[in-house]
C-alpha cells in the first residue's frame, strides 16, 4: 500500500475516535483534501484509495490540474481567497462549492456570472473566528448580514459556513474558533431565512480535526496529514488582506 493510502487510513481512524468521544457517527463527518501543491498523480492515488471531494486555493492550481483530473470521479470545492476577477474560472474548471464566499461584491459578482452561463453555485460563507487581520472572511458578528443579502441571489445556494481556526498549540483558543462558527451557525439557523441551508459546518485541518469534531464539524479540510510537508509557506496561500 503506499504512502497515501496509509495516511487516508490514519485520518480515518483519527475522524472515527474523535466521533466516538463525541458521540457523533463517523458517516456525519465528511473530508475534503486540501491539494494545494499536490500533484495530479498524487490527487489521483487518493481518489483511488476512495476519496472524492478536493479542495483548491488558487485558479491557477485549478487550471493546471484540470486536464490530468479530467474523467476521474471527483467533487471539487474552492477554498481560497477568490478575487472577483477569477469568478470565471472557478465556474469552467468544475468548482461545485465556493467555501470562502466572505462579502457582498463576491456574491453581486458570482450571480451575475451565474445568470449569464445559467448556473447556480453552492458557498458556505468563510467567517473569520480567529479575530487575526491576516485572515479573511466575516467578521462572526457581521455573518447574520452577510447571509441575509447572498441569500437573495436565487443562483447561489447557502449550504451552510467555514472557517479556519486560529494556529496555535492552545487547543482550548482553537476550540474557541470553532465554538465560534457553531454559535455563528445557530444564530442563522434561529432566523429560518428563505433560501439559506446552514448543515454544513467547514472547520479543521490535519493539526486540529479532532476538536473541530468534537464542535460540530461535517466537513473538514485535510492536507499535509494526508500529502506531506509543502514547499511553500502557508501564507503564500492566504496572503495578507488589504
Ligand atoms: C491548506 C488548507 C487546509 C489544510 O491544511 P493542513 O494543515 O495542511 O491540513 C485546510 N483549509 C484551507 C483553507 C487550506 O488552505
Amino acid at each position: 500500500m503506499n504512502v497515501i493510502n496509509e495516511q487516508i487510513k490514519s485520518i480515518k481512524h483519527r475522524i472515527a475516535e474523535a466521533c466516538l468521544k463525541a458521540g457523533r457517527q463517523p458517516n456525519e463527518v465528511r473530508m475534503l483534501l486540501a491539494t494545494k501543491t499536490v500533484s495530479p498523480e498524487r490527487i489521483k492515488m487518493a481518489l483511488q484509495a476512495g476519496e472524492r471531494l478536493i479542495g483548491e486555493n488558487k485558479v491557477q492550481e485549478l487550471r493546471d490540474k484540470y486536464d490530468e483530473l479530467e474523467g476521474t470521479f471527483h467533487e471539487k470545492h474552492f477554498i481560497g481567497h477568490l478575487q472577483s476577477n477569477k469568478i470565471k474560472d472557478v465556474l469552467k474548471y468544475g468548482v461545485s462549492c465556493i467555501q470562502s464566499m466572505d462579502r457582498l461584491s463576491l456574491a453581486q459578482k458570482l450571480d451575475q456570472r451565474l445568470r449569464f452561463e445559467k448556473k447556480t453555485m453552492d458557498v458556505l460563507i468563510q467567517v473569520n473566528t480567529s479575530g487575526e487581520q491576516s485572515k479573511f472572511g466575516v467578521r462572526p458578528e457581521d455573518a447574520l448580514d452577510l447571509v441575509h443579502e447572498v441569500s437573495k441571489f436565487s443562483t447561489i445556494s447557502i449550504k451552510g459556513l467555514m472557517t479556519i481556526g486560529l494556529f496555535s498549540s492552545e487547543a482550548e483558543q482553537v476550540r474557541r474558533c470553532f465554538q465560534t462558527l457553531k454559535r455563528t451557525q445557530h444564530t442563522i439557523q434561529k432566523m429560518a431565512i428563505p433560501n439559506v441551508a446552514m448543515g454544513e459546518l467547514s472547520m479543521g485541518m490535519s493539526g486540529d480535526l479532532e476538536i473541530a469534531i468534537e464542535e460540530g464539524a461535517t466537513l473538514i479540510r485535510v492536507g499535509t496529514a494526508i500529502f506531506g510537508q509543502r514547499d511553500y509557506p502557508d501564507s503564500y496561500y492566504w496572503p495578507e488582506r488589504n
